[in-house]
């Protein structure tokens, strides 16, 4: 039988015939319009030149980053902590003015809405770089409890970092506070790395010849007219990654029919617990952020995100309220389906948070944000590597943030790549050389496919609202409240600490 991570890549495969056809067609249009795509091969004069080294004067670089945001920097520290990666020139390309002037930021700001919810192996990585001093000196709340449950009133489930023996169950930081806190890392060190402010337009990939100098590295055109050579292009340019576009890297997914809508709340008590209820259109969860304030990341229909950003803030309010507390059905009651006697034939085993009862999160009283909105999908590139070009984070895969797992995943890709180029380094090898590339597709491709198909199928079990699927689904959270040894292999799987044993 097929596990569900082969059923997700068959699904895949299947739009890839579709897809591939599409995209031979618009290429062959684009190849016609487009002269800033080129293909290997076909040299145009000034091609021809810069091979004959006539503009010996264009910076070559070991690797060019392309897209300086999270997982971007992420690599960027990581090469620059390493031993063997330390000596290695570094070109970061991104017209992200933050990465220029380094705002200072303030904890006493209200926090901003874009936030990540990051796994305790993320944290463990940022302090290997020396990045994790920053966040802590900011604002950041960890968070040691964790509760979901399902509107109907069937089912819920918490889980307790003491499941497990830890202290956290993971950490709430803003976005900005992430990237600052490598771009600061990487400004205490030797490092040699060049920031460009400007934008990758063009690519071309020379093939080896006795006439070039810089015969078989990777030429990028930017949009500020500069140009560099590069042994190794790293796309980590995001979900509409132009690198992963000019290497001719196909990526398939879908929309998902939903979007996000995010702020940041304020209550009358400080939070510790991460929280998330399923509604009938999809997920609403508060996320501890620090002092009084939480994230809300709120997963709904088009047509209602495009409502809700524009309600009045009392309205939303309310909404917000009646959404985390009893709104759409009663509070879950632990007694159902026999409660923990029903589950307790399989394991005599318990948890800490096997008696902890349901809940109501605190009362959200304010809006301290604006509103943002996103659309949703799901999207996951057929290759991680090829010769001179790789793909990290959001540019090689994009998942539903229902779980907030999406820059974890990115993190680890960036981890894994940088591990991977000093393993090059170290036997000598070419870091733009394809089979030395393929170590990390084949370290993390299945990490993130199998991720990816759990998030897609709890998205999918969550879209439909059917009376008998909606009592297996409280039967299955139940089942993941009550029997320790399932609870315990789901919070080491979220966490980042294990691959999940079922898929593995
Ligand atoms: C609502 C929402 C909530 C989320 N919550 C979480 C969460 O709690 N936990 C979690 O793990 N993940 C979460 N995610 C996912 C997470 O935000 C992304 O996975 C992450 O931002 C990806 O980082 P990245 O660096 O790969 O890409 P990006 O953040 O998209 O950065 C790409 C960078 O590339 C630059 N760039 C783009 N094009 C070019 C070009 N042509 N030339 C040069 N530079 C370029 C951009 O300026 C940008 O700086 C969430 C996502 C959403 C939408």
């Amino acid at each position: 039988m097929l596990s569900f991570p082969q059923l997700l890549e068959l699904r895949i495969t299947a739009r890839q015939v579709a897809l591939n056809f599409h995209a031979f067609r618009l290429a062959r249009r684009t190849l016609c319009s487009d002269a800033g795509v080129k293909l290997p091969g076909a040299d145009s004069a000034q091609e021809v030149a810069d091979k004959h080294g006539h503009h010996s004067n264009i910076p070559i670089h070991d690797v060019a980053i392309v897209g300086g945001g999270m997982v971007g920097m992420a690599l960027a520290c990581s090469l620059a902590r390493m031993p063997l990666t330390n000596q290695l020139n570094v070109a970061i390309i991104d017209s992200n003015p933050a990465l220029l002037n380094g705002d200072c930021i303030q904890k006493e700001d209200p926090p901003d809405p874009r936030v990540s919810t990051v796994t305790p192996a993320t944290i463990d990585l940022f302090k290997d770089v020396g990045a994790w001093r920053y966040v802590e000196q900011h604002r950041h709340a960890y968070f040691d409890k964790m509760q979901v449950w399902d509107y109907t009133g069937f089912g819920y489930t918490r889980y307790n970092a003491r499941d497990i023996n830890k202290e956290i169950l993971g950490c709430v930081v803003e976005n900005k506070v992430l990237h600052r806190s490598l771009l600061s890392c990487l400004q205490n060190t030797s490092f040699q790395q060049k920031i460009y402010p400007s934008r990758l337009s063009s690519m071309t990939i020379h093939s080896r010849s006795a006439s070039s100098p810089h015969g078989s590295l990777a030429k990028l055109e930017l949009s500020d007219g500069n140009s560099l050579y590069a042994k190794l292009v790293v796309g980590a340019d995001g979900s509409k990654s132009r690198v992963k576009e000019l290497a001719g890297i196909n990526s398939t997914g879908w929309k998902y029919s939903q979007n996000a809508i995010i702020c940041t709340v304020e209550h009358m008590e400080e939070n510790h617990c991460a929280w998330q209820c399923f509604l009938p259109n999809g997920p609403i969860a508060l996320l501890p952020i620090g002092d009084n304030f939480s994230n809300i990341v709120w997963t709904m229909t088009p047509e209602e995100s495009l409502n809700r950003k524009s309600m009045s803030e009392v309205d939303f309010v309310r909404e917000i309220d009646r959404a985390l507390d009893n709104g759409y059905g009663p509070h879950p009651n632990s007694q159902l389906f026999g409660g923990r006697a029903a589950f307790s034939w399989l394991t005599g085993d318990t948890t800490v948070s096997t008696n902890e009862c349901f809940e109501v999160p605190p009362r959200v009283t304010k809006v301290a944000s604006e509103r943002m909105v996103f659309p949703l999908s799901l999207n996951h590139a057929t290759s991680y590597a090829l010769k001179r070009v790789v793909l990290i984070g959001d540019a090689a895969h994009t998942v539903h943030p229902l779980a907030g797992q999406g820059v974890n995943m990115g993190f680890g890709d960036a981890f894994s790549l940088a591990k991977v180029i000093a393993e090059g380094i170290a036997v000598g090898s070419d870091i733009g050389e394809v089979s030395l590339l393929r170590g990390y597709e084949s370290d993390r491709r299945p990490a993130n496919l199998t991720m990816m198909a759990i998030l897609d199928g709890f998205q999918k079990a969550y879209s439909v609202d059917f009376r008998p699927l909606n009592v297996l689904r409280a039967a299955a959270f139940q089942g993941a409240h009550y029997i320790a040894p399932l609870k315990r292999q789901i919070i080491s799987y979220a966490s980042g600490e294990q691959r999940f044993p079922l898929f593995s």
